[in-house]
């Protein structure tokens, strides 16, 4: 059985960088009779922007995309990644942090791909009275390794590379690496298709799983879409929303974007026509194997 997904924060309406990674989850989905639901990832309450969860879903519909079950919403869900971070607690594999951002700066000249590597200072240091806390995990020396469907071999030492993370914000928040293993595993997810700004993430994510026994889906990450400074699409980048009127055409570049080599008649016909064209048509292997592409923003 193949359960996908699509996973979108609500910062803003979906662009053309959130339309790719929707279409190739979508397809990739229907080409394995798989299933394909959809999650709000609306944890970061600060971030957010009204009414944006919505919209998002009314493009969706637009666009003709169909989701298999209920819509889940992160927001929602505070209780169950309580008892996700208790059952690493209980595995002595999480401590509280009561350190400010500029006393790690101040403390650890050590930059990871994530920024400053966490000098593990509360590991081994009295706490701090009265100081609001957040919640680390302790990454071992182990070496994560995995097979991405489109990037290939990925190896990474999250000890050295990333440090001990956080799961817990000191703002009660739960950090998007818990939640999102947490509602993947809840959700039987087999098989994760998303943008390749998250390669980087993914073996902090299947270091959770291995804690907490859980499997490891099978990941692809498609290439990004950035502006011509090589900058992500997104609403700091101020990307223009998908619009029903240019549905096709969208669809079309999307399609162009990841590989597929779509007819250009396509571009004029119906909706359904080019997802119809996608059930025969649609191929994992003809993403191309890199992690950023430039388009017109
Ligand atoms: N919510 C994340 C984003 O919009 C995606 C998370 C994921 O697919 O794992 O960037
Ligand atoms: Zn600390």
């Amino acid at each position: 059985m193949y359960v996908g997904r699509f996973a979108p924060s609500p910062t803003g309406p979906l662009h053309f960088g959130s339309l790719v990674a929707a279409v190739a989850s979508y397809c990739e989905a229907k080409a394995n009779q798989g299933l394909w639901l959809v999650r709000m990832e609306d944890l970061d309450k600060p971030r957010e922007m009204k009414g944006a969860a919505d919209t998002i879903l009314h493009q969706l519909e637009a666009f003709g995309f169909e989701w298999d079950s209920k819509v889940i919403y992160q927001s929602k869900r505070d209780e169950f990644y309580s008892d996700t971070l208790q059952k690493l607690k209980q595995q002595q594999l999480i401590y509280p942090c009561t350190c400010t951002r500029k006393e790690i700066a101040d403390s650890s000249n050590q930059v990871g791909i994530d920024g400053i590597i966490y000098p593990k200072t509360c590991l081994t240091h009295p706490l701090k009275a009265n100081a609001p806390s957040a919640w680390r995990i302790k990454t071992s020396p182990t070496l994560i390794k995995f097979n991405d469907a489109i990037q290939g071999n990925i190896e990474q030492h999250i000890a050295d590379q990333v440090g001990d993370f956080i799961l817990k914000r000191a703002d009660d928040l739960y950090a998007y690496q818990l939640a999102v293993i947490a509602d993947d595993a809840a959700q039987k997810i087999t098989h994760v298709v998303r943008g390749a700004d998250l390669l980087d993430s993914t073996p902090r994510q299947i270091y959770i799983q291995q804690q907490l026994n859980y499997a490891t889906p099978q990941y692809a990450h498609v290439p990004i879409a950035s502006n011509h400074s090589g900058e992500k699409l997104s609403k700091q980048t101020l990307a223009k929303p998908i619009e029903l009127a240019m549905a096709s055409q969208q669809l079309y570049d999307a399609l162009c974007f990841l590989g597929q080599n779509p007819p250009i008649a396509i571009k004029d016909a119906s909706i359904n026509e080019i997802w119809r064209w996608c059930d025969s048509n649609w191929h994992l292997s003809n993403i191309p194997k890199i992690r950023h592409i430039s388009v017109q923003s």
